[in-house]
């Protein structure tokens, strides 16, 4: 909480909970020296940190969305996922900003002004935490705590950014780095060390993106492994939560708490054989086939990104693993396909908001149809507005042909080229995770470059077209001394092996 609040610049949480969390903590603490880690009564998450991006539903918390549109609502339940950590003894630290309804690659875009990624920001604020020190002595403090008892390894992690320091030139207004979006609020909530780990949404790389800009880990599960009640949609077919922390082992004790089916998301796996359980501590690499996707090297990749990339490689390679180059020929139709299916989701979803059943409501009230139009205008930024307008038009009838149904053929032809190269005996591909380190935030916001922000998501997108998990990993620093990930992405439903490789190279 100390450390929420000392980098509260960053504007990573938007609805703060810290009273409340704190009377949980101290609760926890007494179950924790009361009951000790061997007790099999303690919950697996007694006591830590969590942070929610806001477009989780939280009982009784605000969930925005980083919308006017949902300014003021308050839901009276939790999102399935949300419900699952805190059956676990999580505690919530508050709700994490984001781009409005999860559009935008930045966390630039809400109404709560954006987040600010913590690699190498420099703190206006005098109450600055000196670099390269969590102080977890509170956590870890006795041999009971919930971090040993986990084996939470990102718990003892030394590397992140520093709060302190200086770094000429990055004090100048709009010189400092965007923390990726949508789910920039939680990735940089992770990155500052202040919880343990964070819910993110996944629709096309927004989980994946911000946490390789803030150099933590963010897993996209299977499509179907986590519900997605109570998750305020986007484009339903997509997205997935997502799930952020500072360790593979860490995003995979959080998923295995959170999956399973649920009888409020049709689309959850009624099997339960496919949620994972602990990871390996170590595995033979020399049986793993590992694929490089010869599209990936798009145009734009930096140089510094490219070299993690073949770094990456060489390591599975000297340690006895098949590196091949495979071909995944659809990729550069993913993302013209991913903005005509997004925007008709998005058509779709956001005509419940009518400031009637739900949403801000306009006060020009001359007609019915004047109020809803003054609603929606006053309700949703340019970019939800833009691509509202842009579904409906591939949806009316004489385009819905040429548009929605072409970009459906589109998005089996990407998943397609997956399932042949997984068929043909790859276990797992290995990818950059973005083009490039977080851009500086008067770059990424100029004019100019506003409709070149979704090249970004060229690696992360025809995931979500295919349904299947990927997992990006911190792997190391650029040349600016920012922080790359790295893509690994799996098999269906193979969760599980993704993440142990991820973790071998980890
Ligand atoms: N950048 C993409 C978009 O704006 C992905 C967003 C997401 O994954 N929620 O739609």
């Amino acid at each position: 909480i100390d450390r929420a609040v000392k980098t509260r610049e960053l504007n990573a949480i938007v609805t703060p909970t810290y009273s409340q969390a704190r009377k949980q903590a101290e609760v926890a603490a007494q179950t924790w020296s009361r009951t000790g880690k061997s007790t099999t009564s303690a919950r697996k998450l007694e006591g830590l940190p969590i942070v929610v991006k806001d477009n989780f539903c939280t009982k009784g918390v605000h969930t925005t969305c980083a919308s006017r549109m949902l300014e003021n609502y308050v839901p009276p339940y939790n999102a399935t996922v949300v419900q699952r950590l805190f059956t676990q003894g999580a505690v919530l630290l508050g709700k994490s900003n984001m781009d409005e309804y999860g559009m935008g690659s930045g966390s630039v875009d809400s109404i709560f002004g954006p987040v600010r990624n913590p690699w190498k920001y420099e703190f206006t604020n005098t109450r600055t935490i000196p670099e390269g020190t969590l102080d977890t002595s509170s956590l870890l403090a006795s041999p009971q705590s919930p971090g040993e008892a986990l084996g939470t390894r990102g718990l003892h992690r030394s590397v992140h950014p520093g709060t302190g320091g200086s770094n000429p030139g990055l004090h100048e207004e709009g010189a400092w780095r965007v923390a990726g979006g949508s789910s920039g609020g939680s990735a940089a909530a992770v990155a500052a060390g202040i919880c343990f780990g964070a819910l993110g949404s996944d629709t096309g790389g927004s989980t994946r993106n911000p946490s390789s800009y803030c150099g933590v880990v963010g897993l996209k599960s299977s499509y179907g492994l986590l519900s997605r009640h109570g998750l305020i949609p986007l484009v339903n077919s997509l997205e997935v939560p997502g799930i952020m922390a500072r360790s593979v082992d860490d995003v995979n004790t959080l998923q295995n708490i959170m999956a399973g089916t649920d009888e409020h998301d049709s689309t959850t796996l009624t099997d339960d054989r496919f949620v994972t359980s602990d990871l390996p501590e170590d595995i033979d690499v020399k049986h793993l086939h590992i694929g490089i996707p010869k599209e990936y090297h798009a145009p734009g990749l930096s140089p510094d990104v490219l070299d993690a990339w073949r770094r990456a490689a060489d390591k599975f390679e000297q340690a006895g693993a098949k590196v091949t180059e495979v071909s995944l020929p659809h990729t550069q139709y993913s993302i013209l396909c991913y903005i005509v299916l997004c925007c008709c989701e998005v058509a779709s979803n956001m005509a419940r908001y009518d400031g009637i059943e739900y949403g801000h409501r306009g006060q020009q009230e001359l007609s019915t149809e004047q109020m809803y139009a003054m609603s929606r205008h006053e309700g949703f930024n340019e970019v939800v507005r833009g691509r509202i307008f842009a579904g409906n038009f591939f949806l009316l009838r004489r385009n819905y042909e040429q548009y929605f149904l072409k970009a459906q053929r589109v998005r089996r032809l990407i998943k397609d080229d997956f399932t042949r190269v997984f068929d043909e005996g790859v276990n797992v591909l290995l990818t950059p995770t973005t083009l490039t380190d977080a851009p500086r935030y008067d770059w990424f916001t100029a004019a100019d470059n506003r409709t070149r922000n979704e090249e970004q998501d060229i690696f992360t997108q025809p995931i979500n077209m295919a349904g299947i998990p990927a997992v990006t990993v911190p792997a190391g620093l650029t040349s600016n001394g920012l922080p790359i990930g790295l893509q690994f992405i799996g098999q269906m439903f193979k969760d599980k092996e993704m993440l142990t490789v991820a973790k071998w190279f980890e």
